[in-house]
């Protein structure tokens, strides 16, 4: 019998996280929880958690580790992920994924979308994103259907504020001195998977789904 996914996909902005997330989550019949969509979400309504994280997201940085941790263990407290969740985007840093080990959630998988620095940049200039549902496309690599608007809701595609190259920059260096340290944290717990990211989104699907379901066979 297989278990219930409950994943986490790490990797640098860009790395196609999102992307992969929503894919699976169709697949398997679960939610993907992005801290970043509901970060913006609450940023565009301008609750008092939005007002808070936002001068951390325009520059690039970490919005505080206690304001993520209490709004992802509200989350997964919610009927719709008692079958298993995706997590994109969290955890970040180390006190984060000692926070979700605390929920005792148990997660069965750690995909790491492996995409070199360069590739991230060069990715990243070309992203367009739905303000409205939050879905991610890319100008060559994953466009949408007539280039301009969300497949989804139709809404006009933009590019994300925190998408400049100088915030792209900074946003790779915290990840890799705040998040990279957690595949050594999940590799200690047998539970990470490496996955290169490759050219064709659905290349890097095929090798994250047999990822996947090794771990939860
Ligand atoms: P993302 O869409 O995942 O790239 O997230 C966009 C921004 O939201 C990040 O650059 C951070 O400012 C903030 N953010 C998202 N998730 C987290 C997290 N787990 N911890 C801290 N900040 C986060």
């Amino acid at each position: 019998m297989t278990k219930n996914l409950k994943m986490i996909f790490l990797g640098a902005p860009g790395a196609g996280k999102g992307t992969q997330s929503d894919i699976v989550a169709e697949k398997y019949g679960i939610p993907t929880i992005s801290t970043g969509v509901m970060i913006r979400e609450a940023i565009k309504n301008n609750t008092e958690m939005g007002l808070a994280a936002k001068a951390y997201t325009e520059k690039g940085a970490l919005v505080p580790d206690e304001v993520v941790i209490g709004i992802i263990s509200e989350r997964l407290e919610k009927a719709d992920c008692q079958n298993g969740f995706i997590l994109d985007g969290f955890p970040r840093t180390v006190p984060q994924a000692e926070a979700l080990d605390q929920m005792g959630v148990g997660i069965n998988c750690v995909v790491s979308l492996e995409v070199a620095d360069e590739k991230i940049v060069e990715r990243m200039s070309g992203r367009r994103v739905c303000a409205k549902c939050g879905a991610s496309y890319h100008i060559l690599y994953n466009p949408s259907e007539n280039g301009t608007s969300c497949d989804k809701c139709g809404e006009a595609l933009s590019i994300r504020k925190d998408d400049a190259p100088e915030v792209v920059l900074d946003r790779l260096n915290v990840y890799h001195n705040q998040t990279e340290p957690l595949k050594d944290f999940y590799g200690k717990k047998g539970v990470l998977v490496l996955v290169e990211g490759q050219e064709e989104v659905k290349d890097t699907t095929r090798l994250t789904l047999e990822a996947i379901e090794n771990a939860i066979k």
